[in-house]
């Protein structure tokens, strides 16, 4: 379900400095991967990255405050019943991710353009709010095969999580078409120069 937060309208639609650059896909495509690089390698972007709130637990070295704000489902709830997301979503069953408002208006603010790496839902929801100052872009994964493979891999869920990222990747899919731009992830040398071309393109200003 979808959970569009009712009254952020009159906050977030005010001019801002930063623009947005969504990244949604589903779970194994390599969205952290592509990510991850274009932060690091490509500081002429001025890319900030979006800290989500979830109530999923860390894995692997994740801290608090730098790849989510690790809340538990209380805390996720208060804040929910506070209007304090810009939107939410139960990704999976009762794992809440969401997207701070505050969080993404401070960042806006400082002439950061902010990256999101939030489920499809999530990433039509913010495009939505945001227009044209929005990039949404799908990663693709060649096959879900390929997924499988990646996610067992990546070795951070155990078995019974990858079913459910699987059983949910095909629903995932079927959104590719609401993005603004779709990126195939096959060899990731290509993938990762597309995606410059496709910020590059975005983000430097018409003459
Ligand atoms: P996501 O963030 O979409 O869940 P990750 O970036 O964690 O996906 O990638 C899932 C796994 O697949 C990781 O182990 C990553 O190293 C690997 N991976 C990413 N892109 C590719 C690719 N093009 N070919 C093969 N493996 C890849
Ligand atoms: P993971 O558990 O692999 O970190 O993330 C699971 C899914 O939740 C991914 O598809 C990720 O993009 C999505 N996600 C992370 N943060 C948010 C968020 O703030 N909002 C929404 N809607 N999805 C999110």
């Amino acid at each position: 379900m979808s959970h569009p937060t009712q009254n952020h309208g009159a906050n977030v639609a005010t001019p801002t400095k930063g623009k947005l650059l969504i990244f949604s896909a589903p779970s194994g495509s390599g969205k952290s991967t592509i990510v991850q690089y274009l932060m690091q390698e490509h500081p002429e972007f001025h890319l900030a990255f979006s800290i989500s709130a979830t109530s999923r637990p860390p894995r692997g070295q994740e801290r608090h405050g730098v790849e989510y704000f690790f809340l538990t489902p209380a805390e996720f709830k208060e804040k929910i019943e506070h209007g304090e997301f810009l939107e939410y979503e139960e990704v999976y069953q009762d794992r809440f991710y969401g997207t701070l408002k505050s969080q993404v208006e401070q960042q806006l603010e400082a002439g950061q353009n902010v990256v999101f790496d939030v489920d499809v839902k999530g990433g039509c929801n913010i495009k939505k709010f945001y227009g044209d100052k929005a990039l949404s872009i799908f990663i693709q994964p060649p096959s879900v095969d390929e997924l499988r493979r990646r996610l067992v891999s990546r070795a951070t869920d155990d078995a019974e999580q990858i079913e459910r990222r699987l059983a949910k990747a095909e629903e995932e899919m079927s959104y590719a078409t609401r993005f603004d731009k779709i990126l195939v992830n096959d060899d990731l040398a290509t993938a990762k120069a597309e995606a410059v071309a496709l910020l590059h393109e975005f983000l430097t200003p018409n003459p």
